[in-house]
């Protein structure tokens, strides 16, 4: 999780050439000396070359000193490299226990360390092989900005970088993708044990989910109060109109209580669809995981539906073997998926006479089909039919709140299936789930 980290090599040779390098002059005016004496004949050869000879010596012992110098500045590296490696070990333990994705770069925006965490988040999200060598480690000099990018991010640790501000600094970036996710990063500085330099700890908190519930349930209020609006204006109008002039004509009366009760179903029905499409949206991101027999909650919804298929004069039949056909699911929104789609069928199927139900497999599916011999969808509106509120205008006997399948698809792609919608104008309409088997 962390790579190595550089610090300040120290150089024998280095250190050895700044003692020798000061006692240069020393060394060539003594030569110079000696010579000069010989050649003034105060000296023999062999005395100049004896007097070197002592001097090398002398030095040789005045360096002693300096080799205990080095030896001690050599011991003095050593024990901060040790402190600096048990810094940086104690900031990688640290850094690894937290729970949130955290990584520790330095002053060049080069990555030190991550955790467990962020490497999940965001090392598994770009192309690995591009970036990670073949030990399958990140290779050193990896800058934040090949992992992340955000030029929010970048923009505001330079600025952080240059205000030498010592508080936490708060920002909230998306990061686009498949779907846009949105975090919180706390950047603050650390300091950096080899040098007198600094370096960056950036912490992030996930926000998709709670933003994603805020905006859904601000469209939930401000839809509802459009959708109602409607129709609780419409019985406001009535009850006035029957409070003024209920008494005088009491057949006009009948007329406007029934489209008050009219009115009041409808409400009540988009409450129920709104409702329910919440529950679906929310639960989104929540995988259902337990068993389900889809045969069993068409079983439990088929009678219902029945009587709703003979009062339209349509005959409902079912096609499946008798056998448990299983996926991993919620069964409560199973059931609201299958009852939107077979309802459907029987309720626009103004100009047909039936509506067939099947189960079948293949290796990996479960397939839950709804075919009908109603009017069909012309190909311009089947593309829209699972936006809220879409309703084929065209239809006489529409009085849906256009939300049923809207419901399904979210349903539909919480469970990770997939609906398949096929409509011919005057033939009919089939929908079909494709759900993954256990
Ligand atoms: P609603 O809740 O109003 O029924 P839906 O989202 O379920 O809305 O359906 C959207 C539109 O799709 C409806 O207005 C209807 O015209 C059309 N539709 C859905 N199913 C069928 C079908 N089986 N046959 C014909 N039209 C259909």
């Amino acid at each position: 999780m962390n790579k190595k980290i550089e610090t300040t090599d120290y150089k024998i040779g280095s250190v050895l050439s700044e003692i020798i390098r000061p006692k240069i002059p020393i060394i060539f005016l003594l030569i110079v000396l000696c010579f000069a004496f010989f050649l003034l004949g105060f000296l023999t050869f062999f005395t100049a070359i004896f007097f070197i000879v002592i001097f090398t010596v002398v030095l040789l012992a005045m360096s002693s000193d300096d080799r205990k110098a080095l030896e001690f500045y050599k011991n003095q590296e050593e024990s901060k490299f040790k402190d600096i490696s048990e810094g940086l070990n104690k900031l990688k333990t640290i850094i690894e226990a937290i729970k949130e994705p955290t990584i520790l770069i330095n002053e060049n925006d080069v990555i030190l360390i991550f955790n467990q965490s962020a490497d999940k988040t965001f090392f598994s999200s770009i192309a690995r092989d591009s970036v990670l060598n073949s030990e399958n480690e990140i290779p050193t000099g990896l800058r934040i900005q090949t992992i992340i990018r955000s030029t929010l991010l970048l923009e505001t640790l330079n600025l952080y970088k240059n205000s030498q501000k010592n508080s936490i600094e708060k920002i909230e970036i998306i990061l686009p993708g498949e779907i846009d996710r949105s975090y919180e990063v706390d950047i603050s500085r650390v300091p950096n044990f080899s040098k007198d330099e600094f370096n960056y700890l950036l912490m992030f908190r996930e926000t998709t989910e709670v933003k994603k519930i805020l905006t859904l349930r601000s469209e939930f209020i401000a839809n509802a109060s459009h959708e109602l609006k409607t129709p609780i204006s419409v019985i406001k109008g009535i009850a006035e109109t029957l409070e003024k002039y209920g008494d005088e004509d009491k057949e006009a009366s009948k007329d406007f209580l029934k489209k008050l009760i009219d009115q009041s179903n409808r409400a009540q029905l988009l409450i129920e669809d709104l409702l329910s499409l919440n529950q679906a949206e929310m639960r989104q991101h929540i995988l259902p995981e337990n068993e389900v027999n889809l045969m069993k909650v068409l079983d439990n919804v088929f009678d219902g539906l029945n009587e709703l298929a003979k009062k339209n004069k349509i005959k409902l039949s079912k096609e499946l073997e008798k056998k448990e056909y299983l996926i991993h699911g919620d069964e409560n929104d199973i059931r609201i998926a299958f009852v939107n789609l077979i309802e459907n069928a029987v309720k626009y199927n103004n100009t047909g006479q039936s509506v067939n139900i099947k189960i079948f497999e293949n290796d990996f599916k479960i397939i839950f089909e709804v075919k009908d011999d109603g009017p069909g969808i012309h190909e311009d509106h089947i593309s829209r039919l699972t936006e809220r509120f879409y309703r084929v205008n065209s239809d006489i006997r529409n009085t849906g709140t256009g939300l049923g399948l809207s419901i399904v698809k979210n349903i539909v792609s919480r469970h990770k299936a997939q609906l398949e919608i096929e409509s011919k104008l005057g033939v009919g309409s089939s929908f079909s789930i494709i759900f993954n088997k256990i």
